[in-house]
């Protein structure tokens, strides 16, 4: 067992910082990043802070051929009191293990992970964005970096985390979007990747996303990918009904992807004593609860958006409306008491925030 400490290489010229009141999504990236490699024999080390900067890679880089990468996402809100408060960082870290399995790449510390999180943004604190509604989102990923054209897993790779200050979600309050119900093409079959964050699920989704958006849809709800019946996800959302006074949520059937929302919004509902099953649910049950008054509400759930209401969907030619396209109630309390937790102002029974600032014991590598 080696102690390893997290080397900090400072920037030595600041950023112009973008105007903090008019953010997009994923366009600013803070002064920093975090890196570490991981070379076979090795294992994962030299984990360091450096300057933010392109990547050099070998042409031959495998990730770039057969797409082994998986990534993460999460966000970091500043207080009102000025502290920095990360949500639930460590099922984020367990997931990537999780995808890590998956794609054959090799596990992380998730403590370090974590610890390293806390360093950077201690580092690039004044990019956590001071406005209403505005967060720092943080994107840990893992690339297969070994110049091989050879199909296996790589021997080499880097673990790299960036930071980009974003807006809020919803400029004018929550609103409801408009969905699409994907009939043509899937999104994971079981036995696939649908459950690991990696990149290969989003490239293959972007079709739907485009035709969806032609026809004036914002997302696109997947179904099954074998018999085209079975809801899955919303874009890159969970998606959640509340029929005749219960929440419905598709259970974990290894296509879909286990939200930290998701996980959050079922705590949430039973702290509630809401009545919720996780079950296989048919877009016909969904149509039919509909056609019966018994369909309440709808929303996804994911860091971005938190809960993202949904106000319609179009499926075989038939527009479904939802609560008069108006967000629901349940939707709306998701909502105000997990952003609420996010950013400090409701007290968190969970255990599921984690301060920027805490103390942080001493790492060592496995
Ligand atoms: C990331 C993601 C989600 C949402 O997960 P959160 O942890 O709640 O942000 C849902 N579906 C897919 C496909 C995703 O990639």
């Amino acid at each position: 067992m080696n102690d390893y400490q997290i080397e900090i290489n400072l920037s030595s010229a600041k950023k112009q910082k973008p105007a903090f009141d008019s953010l997009e999504f994923g366009k600013n990236f803070t002064d920093h990043m975090f890196i570490m490699d991981y070379t076979q024999g090795r294992g994962w080390h030299d984990p360091r802070i450096i300057p933010y900067q392109p990547l050099k890679l070998d042409p031959s880089a495998m990730v770039f051929h057969y797409g082994q990468s998986v990534f993460e996402g999460l966000k970091a809100y500043l207080t009102k009191d000025q502290e920095v408060l990360m949500f639930r960082p460590y099922m984020n870290m367990e997931r990537l293990n999780k995808s890590n399995t998956r794609l054959c790449i090799p596990a992380i510390d998730e403590e370090l992970a974590v610890q390293a999180l806390k360093k950077l943004i201690s580092v690039d604190r004044e990019w956590v964005p001071n406005v209403p509604g505005t967060s720092l989102y943080i994107r840990p990923f893992i690339i297969s970096t070994e110049p091989y054209l050879g199909v296996a897993s790589s021997k080499q790779f880097q673990f790299i985390i960036i930071m980009s200050p974003v807006g809020a979600y919803y400029k004018e309050g929550i609103n409801p979007v408009k969905i699409a119900v994907q009939n043509e093409y899937v999104r994971a079959v079981k036995g696939g990747t649908g459950n690991a964050k990696t990149g290969g699920n989003y490239a293959s989704s972007l079709k739907a996303q485009e035709v969806a958006e032609e026809t004036g849809y914002s997302q696109v709800l997947w179904l099954d990918g074998k018999e085209n019946k079975y809801v899955e996800e919303v874009g890159s959302m969970n998606i959640f009904f509340k029929i005749n006074g219960e929440i419905v949520t598709p259970e974990l059937n290894g296509s879909i992807l286990e939200g930290v929302t998701r996980n959050s919004v079922i705590e949430l509902i039973k702290h509630w004593n809401i009545p919720l099953s996780e079950r296989r649910v048919s877009i016909d049950e969904i149509y039919e609860a509909h056609k019966r008054g018994e369909l309440e509400e709808a929303f996804g759930t994911g860091t971005a958006a938190v809960i993202s209401p949904i106000g319609e969907f179009f499926w075989n030619g038939e527009k479904l409306c939802i609560n008069n396209g108006e967000t629901g109630q349940v939707s709306k309390k998701l909502y105000d008491t997990l952003t609420g937790i996010q950013r400090g102002e409701i007290d968190d029974h969970f255990g599921w925030i984690v301060k920027v600032d805490e103390e942080t014991p001493v790492i060592s590598a496995i």
